[in-house]
Formats: C-alpha cells, structure tokens, sequence
C-alpha cells in the first residue's frame, strides 16, 4: 500500500490545480513511471523544464557533487557557483549582468521593478508605463499577472499596479497610438506560450525595438519558456536578430531545478543598487550549479542542431498522424515546442485530447481550450520520439468527443 495517495491531494492541496488522476514517482530520460508502476512517454517536459530529460546523469553527478559542498548561505555571502552561471550567461548573450531568483515569476518580477526604477532615476516618476499584449503570460505574482493579458489570472485580487496598458500582439497598429515618452519598458514574449503558441511576426518585434529607441523605454524579452534551447536557437531573440534590454530566463535553465535569471547590461542593471531588490535563495550554490551544466551542455551548436533535426521529426510525425482524421487545423511553435491547433469542430476540447492521450500513455500539455502542447526534453532519443508519436496516434483514433 501507498502511504500517500492521488485522492489525498484533494483533500491536504488547496484547489487550485487538477493533476491528472495518477502519482508520478520516478522518470528516466523522457519516460515517467506512476505509483502503479505503469510507464508514460513525457511529452509535457514538466512544462517545458526538463530539457535534459529526468535524471539526467550529468545534472545528478553536479547536484550530488554541490549537495557535498554547499547548499545556501543567502546573499549576504558570494559563491562559486553563481558567479560562475553569471559568467556564462554574460559570454552566451547580449548581457553583462544577472540577477537570480528562483521562478520565473520573481524574474520578471525583478525586470519590471528594475525598468521602473532605471526610468524613476534618469527621468522621473512619469515615466513608469509598461506595455504588455493580450495573451501574454508572465508569471503569477501580483504585478506579473497585472502585465500578462488574461484577465482570468489578474482580476478577483483587489486593486491592480497601475500604468499597465495590453495591446494586441503582433498589430503593427495599435502600437503607434499607444506610444508615448510616459512609456518605461515593453514586455513581451517573442513566442507566447500559454497563449497558444504564438510567434511574433520579426517586423513587429523589430518595430517594438525601434519605438523603445525612440521613446527611451526598455525592451524586455520573457524568454522564460522560449528560452534555453526551446526553439532550436539558445534564446528566441537570436533567430530574430531582435536584442533586448531585459531578457529572463527560467523553466529549463535547471533542467528541473528551481532557478531563475534576469540578463540586462551594466547600465540598467546599475539601478539595481544595494538594498533595491534581493531574494533568499535566489542565486543558490545548489540550483546554480546544476543549471550552469544545464547551460553548457545545451549552449553546443551540436546539441541545438539536434533540437531542430528532432523538432522536423515531430512535426513530420503530427502531420502524418492528421491525415486520417483531421482533428487538427494548425501545428505551430518553433523547435521542440509544438501546440497542436483542434479544428473548429473540436473546439474547446483539448483537455479531452489531452485525457485520451494520458489513456495511451504520453504525457501531453494544453495551451487554453483549443490547443494541445508538447515540450519534451531537448535530448528525446528518436526512439522515445517516435514512441509517444505512436501513443499520440493511437489517441487522436481513439479519442470520442462529447457535446
Ligand atoms: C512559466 C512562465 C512564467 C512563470 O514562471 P514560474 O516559474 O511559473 O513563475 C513566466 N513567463 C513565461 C513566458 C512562462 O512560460
């Protein structure tokens, strides 16, 4: 017998999620195995977390190796693996420095209040405007639901942080208009993805950086969930071309790990002086260490070539797998990130889509009620790859829709 079961969790859990109805105990590699030893393919990724798949030997050896040494002093004292994460994230992308925390809600958290304070120190308490879009997703702290566009995650909370202003994503348009010198920072991420998996057009992305130059605002990347190989490139604003002020970074950068980072350069980060912003345990020996590995094993033009190689696999695969039933209007997404599109038909039914997948055994995500999600490791073995295609088959022709 269980000591704990799926049934306790409804009752010791506050309500606020709805776990599928197994316990998940162990995972290899992109295989996970529930308390009744059955064994899923994992698609899901832990939400686009483990990008090296569970258990990784390498993030074990590292972990194992720092559990030895030091777990946390808090940051009234430096440690090695910090500076050392710091130091790579600096020498892989446009930053010069970083602040950790442990969640990408607190990363962002940490971009908005920096942008606020970098602009309340050169120009004032005017100019505190953030621009965000509609669908956007940023976290679930307070001012990071205020900037994300789902008013189902930012309303019912009390009075809202102000001077937040949502605009459609990727309309040219509306962006003019909205512009002014009261705007401090745009925050946006160049592929949303709980709205669905989005891409931002390059035009507006370039647009968005041409109206922060313009209006001295700060462009802020969430790269949280597009970041860290994702999409095939090490962040989505490479393959743009498009730089930002501000970019964090969360979700794989453990690989599994809680950690978090927000890249700026020396500049802007200047306002960030002693005393403004901080965190317990964000920056810890642990989670950096085991993320610094994570980074450099990903950071290989070698190990990105594979994601795009594995992410023409799968997409290969969806589209084969549409062609007898047709549940599906649109695969989009970039890299090993995929969001399965229901057709108008089966509108509103990916949670069933997902279900019926779980029956098959592979683990699957959704992006709202429209769009089933994939965002498995970044080394699924072809074989592992190929497997939960086979599952996802066997589900979409099993699958019956109700209502
Ligand atoms: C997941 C996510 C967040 C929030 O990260 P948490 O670690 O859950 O706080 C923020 N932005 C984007 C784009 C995300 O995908």
């Amino acid at each position: 017998m269980n000591d704990v079961t799926r049934a306790d969790f409804d009752v010791v859990m506050t309500p606020n999620y709805a776990p599928a109805p197994m316990v998940l105990v162990r995972g290899s590699g992109s295989r996970v195995w529930d308390q009744d030893g059955r064994e899923y393919v994992d698609f899901a990724g832990g939400i686009a977390v483990n990008a090296l798949g569970h258990a990784s030997p390498e993030l074990v050896e590292v972990l194992i190796d720092q559990a030895k040494r030091l777990w946390h002093v808090s940051n009234a004292f430096a440690t090695e693996p910090s500076i050392r994460l710091a130091k790579q994230l600096v020498a892989a992308t446009f930053a010069e420095q970083v602040f950790f925390a442990n969640s990408g809600g607190e990363a962002n958290e940490a971009a908005l209040k920096l942008a606020r304070r970098y602009a309340f120190d050169r120009q004032g308490a005017e100019k505190a405007e953030i621009i965000a879009f509609n669908q956007g997703f940023h976290g679930r702290t307070f001012f990071t639901v205020s900037v994300g566009g789902q008013t189902k995650y930012s309303d019912g909370f009390g009075p809202k942080p102000g001077m937040i202003t949502h605009l459609p994503f990727n309309d040219l348009d509306a962006l003019g208009d909205a512009f002014s010198d009261q705007v401090c920072a745009v925050m946006v991420e160049p592929i949303q993805g709980e709205g669905g998996l989005v891409a931002a057009d390059p035009v507006f992305l370039r647009r968005l950086r041409d109206l922060c130059d313009k209006h001295n605002a700060l462009l802020i990347f969430d790269e949280i969930q597009s970041g860290m190989g994702r999409t095939g490139d090490l962040f989505a604003y490479m393959g743009y071309g498009v730089t930002p002020d501000i970019l964090t970074t969360a979700k794989a950068l453990g690989g599994g790990i809680p950690v978090a980072a927000m890249l700026t350069t020396t500049e802007i980060g200047s306002s960030f002086v002693v005393g403004t912003h901080g965190s317990t345990f964000g920056g810890n020996p642990l989670s950096t260490a085991v993320a610094g590995k994570s980074l450099e094993i990903i950071n290989q033009s070698a190990f990105l070539a594979e994601v795009t190689r594995k992410a023409d696999r799968l997409f290969e695969g969806l589209a084969a797998i549409n062609e007898s039933r047709r549940l599906f209007r649109e695969f989009r997404g970039k890299g090993l990130w995929a969001g399965c599109v229901l057709s108008h038909d089966y509108a509103g039914q990916s949670k069933t889509m997902a279900d019926a997948a779980l029956d098959q055994g592979l683990l699957a995500l959704r992006a709202g009620p429209d769009i089933v999600r994939f965002a498995p490791a970044l080394n699924i073995p072809d074989e592992d790859l190929d497997e939960g295609l086979a599952r996802f088959e066997r589900a979409v022709n099993a699958v019956r829709f109700d209502g």
